[in-house]
């Protein structure tokens, strides 16, 4: 079911991220680069019932697809108590985790019974040298051990995220689709992008759809691209000659902004309408206030009615594209920062 609720541009409300920590244990540069960072007020962060609620409440206004993001959601305590109560509302059809992998072997059988229908891992390297100085952290092999757990536990379709960034990981890709391909799973590469706490991005770094699929067709032949997805997906996927698929999520250099059904929701209870949204829609103020169901489906309603964000493509626009904000400007407002607003 598509939800009847849609924004000036007639794109429906789709799929909810919510993100339940800005914490996170890895550094990846191309997110959380700096040595500091603020963090939200632990009072001003949504309970397990806030947050059920809110679900609730969009997906009484016809959205199915959740994903828990944030921050590293394996961070929240007891995450598969949310995924619990979540998947008991039958509206929700599709409930899906993000995470780096670190903590999965150890929660991957847990969120899998109490209801988690999907899971994506971010491993940009195959290389435990690369990671450990990439995103200051020595635990890939935690990182291997959770896909593997998380094969273990027959989630459905595991994806894997890999951001290319030129002169780190762009010699792996073909690497990164063999280390797929011997688990079931399927890599999307993800075109770095200009977002929030991507303070270090800079466009001679970005390695576009295009060339990416010249690569890989160098190494592997001919490419086909697959039609007939969901149509706001992200990705685009493509198949190799033996059949092996992949995704490439071009937010960069062709935005999908005309096909964006996703909203998100901070870990303190912002709703942002777009990944580049300067700000957003505060749902813990009433939430907490006592606000009826009703009153927050309006509040929502509302929001998404007046929506008109296409923020990739005005990104795109930009003539001498530079990092979207400089540290002082997050440190103003962590709300900007990509590890809040849940990747
Ligand atoms: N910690 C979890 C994880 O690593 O998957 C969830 C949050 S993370 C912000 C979600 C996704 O955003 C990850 O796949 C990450 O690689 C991606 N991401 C973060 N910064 C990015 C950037 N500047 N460009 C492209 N993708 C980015």
């Amino acid at each position: 079911m598509t939800s009847s609720v849609r924004d000036r541009l007639g794109r429906p409300l789709g799929s909810l991220r919510v993100s339940v920590t800005d914490r996170c244990n890895m550094r990846c540069s191309y997110c959380m680069p700096e040595a500091e960072y603020e963090w939200l007020p632990r009072a001003q962060i949504l309970t397990f019932e806030e947050i059920t609620r809110l679900v609730g409440v969009f997906a009484g206004l016809g959205v199915a697809k959740v994903r828990l993001t944030g921050g590293e959601p394996l961070l929240r305590h007891d995450l598969d108590q949310l995924v619990r109560m979540i998947h008991a509302n039958r509206r929700v059809t599709d409930q899906a985790l993000t995470t780096n992998g670190v903590l999965l072997a150890q929660h991957a059988a847990r969120l899998k019974a109490a209801g988690l229908g999907r899971v994506t891992v971010s491993l940009d390297t195959l290389r435990p040298d690369r990671m450990e100085r990439f995103a200051r952290t020595a635990r890939h092999a935690d990182v291997l051990a959770g896909i593997g757990a998380a094969q273990g536990a027959g989630f459905d379709r595991l994806k894997i995220n890999t951001v290319v960034v030129r002169g780190f990981n762009d010699d792996e890709l073909g690497d990164l689709i063999e280390f797929a391909r011997a688990r079931d799973a399927e890599v999307r590469f993800i075109e770095y992008m200009d977002v929030g706490g991507a303070t270090r991005w800079s466009l001679d770094r970005v390695v576009s759809q295009r060339e990416v699929l010249d690569r890989l067709g160098h190494r592997y032949g001919s490419i086909t691209a697959i039609t007939g997805d969901d149509p706001h997906a992200p990705a685009e996927r493509f198949a190799l000659p033996d059949g092996t698929t992949f995704g490439i999520i071009a937010s960069t250099t062709a935005p999908f902004c005309r096909a964006c059904d996703r909203s998100r929701i901070t870990a303190d209870g912002q709703w942002l309408l777009c990944l580049y949204a300067e700000s957003g829609v505060d749902l813990r103020e009433p939430l907490r206030s006592g606000a009826s169901d009703d009153a927050l489906a309006a509040v929502i309603t509302a929001g998404w009615e007046g929506r008109t964000d296409r923020g990739a493509e005005a990104r795109l626009a930009v003539p001498e594209r530079e990092p979207l904000y400089r540290v002082s400007g997050l440190r103003a407002d962590p709300h900007r920062e990509m590890h809040t607003r849940g990747g």
